[in-house]
């Protein structure tokens, strides 16, 4: 084998478990905020790096109202307001991160549905956002956010529960510890919005190094992970190994 193919293997061998910086998006490049402070030392990344999406815009799918929901009902309406809020906290994000509307669930990165979160055994959840990984058909690691917002909450409370459950769809993978910011821990009333210090993390994160949007070929312990974590992001996953049937 001649040194130059020697070093192409090695470092091919070597590329398999490193993780990459992706460009930082325009709408974060140009960005100016009012403060430089941040909360990105709360933010874990997972095994394969942080949440970050590369590919844009991200498709986002909110639950349309039921069918079977009859028009001018009180279930009617209060889905209208669910409905409305959720894409509220859509253009909110959209300032920063370009997303687009999706009809089909299946085509979708995020998912943003009317449903009960299973309740922990400590506390029932206003709001839950799970990932998903999975390997595409092009043999790049990918993953898909599921986010599960009830059906009862007050106005107040369902504007901020999905943007805030949104923030963690987009990346930012912890939580703040001021409650002037979205992703405080606790609904406050001091986080009327999405703040600079949300948005500081966020364009932080995003230049962090991830294995996600990056072919990459696993190793077999990769695998059994990448599995075990798709398995979990569903309480009856329809499959161990892929998000999508
Ligand atoms: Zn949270």
């Amino acid at each position: 084998m001649s040194r130059f193919w020697a070093f192409f293997c090695c470092f091919f061998a070597a590329a398999q478990n490193v993780a990459f910086i992706h460009p930082l998006p325009a709408s974060l490049v140009n960005l100016t905020s009012s403060s430089s402070d941040d909360y990105f030392s709360a933010i874990t990344p997972i095994e394969f790096g942080y949440l970050i999406w590369s590919s844009f815009p991200i498709k986002v799918y909110i639950e349309p109202i039921a069918p079977n929901v009859v028009e001018g009902t009180g279930e009617d309406r209060r889905w209208r307001t669910w409905e409305r809020l959720a894409r509220k906290a859509f253009n909110n994000w959209s300032v920063y991160l370009p997303l687009t509307i999706v009809d089909g669930i299946e085509l979708s990165d995020i998912e943003i549905l009317r449903e009960y979160p299973p309740t922990s055994s400590t506390r029932a959840k206003a709001g839950q956002t799970r990932y998903c990984l999975y390997q595409s058909k092009d043999r790049i690691l990918r993953h898909k956010m599921i986010i599960k917002i009830p059906p009862n909450l007050a106005e107040y409370s369902l504007q901020s529960t999905i943007e805030h459950e949104l923030g963690h769809a987009l990346g930012i993978w912890g939580h703040s510890d001021k409650p002037s910011d979205r992703m405080y821990d606790s609904q406050s009333p001091q986080a009327a919005s999405i703040s600079p210090r949300d948005i500081n993390t966020l364009k932080k994160i995003y230049q962090q190094p991830t294995k996600l949007g990056w072919p990459v070929s696993y190793s077999s312990q990769d695998s059994t992970k990448i599995n075990s974590l798709t398995g979990s992001w569903r309480e009856k996953p329809k499959s161990n190994s892929s998000c999508f049937q």
